[in-house]
């Protein structure tokens, strides 16, 4: 076993405070990576501050995971000492069944197993229950472990382990490219990286924002549209407009407005998780063949396939680096949507 430096919440109303977790030791196919940043993705705070019910204390969150291999079990091929590795929202899953066969282990039948808050046994993680990346080291088995490409700065790849992928995989599902109309709602974290993604694969990129206030920004990163959602004229003025629309906003929305805004035969997909349920008019669906679908972050080897995407097209986030002990300040600010457009804790700084 190894000791690593964290930050952690002991209870959802509590702030992070520095914390000394342990690591299990090395086995035959696992990974000791150093970690040099990890992103901030409002899931951790619907975690940490326990909107979803589930969670265990105490809570070290972090799905975003970019470092350098320290060391790697003898069984291990596919990394050595010194290479730039990233890890996302996932670091285990059954293998067997269907979905982990065709490379989905996000819907593994078994459930993945998390990179943070899944119950395991003590001898995957001291403790109980995974512990993310808010924290100096980490143990993954390789399995669970993606190549940075030389060309994108740790620190900027870091958020697109998470919101990169979650973008990029229901844009590749839908056949997002040239001659589509895309519709990104949310400017937040996962909108922003699908914005630069969507407009890389050639759709005509539009954003749904509450505001205006970041539309200079939005055409930067390739939209090509820009509305307002506070705007009811905006609905007006869209209607029937997109093949896709992906919904990245962690609150409710009235979901109906938005699916008139559907071509026929349009799909919208809902992203972002707040915690109450969803209602739409069926005449909203059916009136023009419309889907309601969801998804959920990508695979592992389509983790990769993103990574190089990336890397190819000069895609990373856009972050605003923190220390360590700024991370309840932050929580607030991405709550308030005033973020640039990811926070990214400098490890460093533990
Ligand atoms: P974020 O950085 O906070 O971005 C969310 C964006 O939603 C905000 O920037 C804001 O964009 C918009 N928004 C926030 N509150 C709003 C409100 N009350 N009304 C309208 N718009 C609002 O969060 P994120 O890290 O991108 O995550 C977004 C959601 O995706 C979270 O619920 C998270 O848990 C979920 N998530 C899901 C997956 C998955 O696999 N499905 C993966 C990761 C995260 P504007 O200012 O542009 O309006
Ligand atoms: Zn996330």
């Amino acid at each position: 076993m190894s000791t690593a430096a964290a930050y952690a919440l002991s209870a959802s109303d509590g702030s992070f405070e520095k914390v000394t977790i342990q690591r299990r030791e090395l086995g035959p196919r696992d990974v000791l990576i150093d970690i040099k940043f990890a992103g901030i993705c409002h899931s951790d705070i619907h975690t940490a501050r326990n909107e979803w019910g589930r969670t265990s204390y105490p809570c070290v969150p972090g799905h975003e995971i970019a470092g350098v291999v320290a060391a790697v079990g003898p069984a291990v091929s596919r990394f050595r000492a010194g290479d730039q590795v990233g890890v996302g929202c996932m670091v285990g899953s059954c293998g067997v069944c269907a979905p982990c066969l065709a490379d989905e282990e996000q819907y593994c039948t078994a459930g993945a197993t998390m990179t943070y808050n899944t119950v395991v046994d003590p001898a995957v993680q001291p403790g109980g229950h995974t512990l993310g990346g808010y924290s100096t080291q980490i143990v993954v088995t390789e399995n669970f472990v993606v190549a940075i490409p030389e060309g994108i700065g740790l620190d900027v790849a870091a958020p697109l382990l998470c919101a990169g992928v979650t973008l990029y995989s229901p844009l590749r599902h839908w056949d997002a490219g040239p001659g589509k109309k895309v519709a990104i709602i949310g400017m937040g974290g996962l909108g922003h990286v699908g914005v630069k993604l969507a407009a890389a694969m050639g759709a005509e990129v539009t954003v749904l924002s509450h505001s205006l206030s970041k539309q200079e920004d939005g055409r930067l990163f390739g939209a090509i549209g820009y509305y307002a959602t506070s705007d009811k004229q905006t609905f007006r003025e869209l209607r029937g407009r997109f093949d896709l629309i992906l919904n990245t906003v962690s609150a409710d929305l009235p979901m109906d407005d938005y699916l008139r805004l559907l071509n026929l035969d349009g799909t919208l997909v809902i992203l972002g998780l707040p915690e109450n349920p969803v209602s739409v008019k069926p005449l909203n669906l059916a009136g023009y063949r419309r889907s309601l679908a969801g998804s959920m972050i990508g695979g592992i080897a389509q983790t990769q396939e993103m990574l190089n995407f990336c890397a190819e097209h000069g895609i990373g986030a856009e972050i605003e680096l923190i220390a360590a002990d700024e991370i309840d300040g932050a929580y607030d600010r991405v709550v308030a949507s005033d973020v640039r457009y990811r926070f990214v804790i400098d490890v460093s700084t533990m």
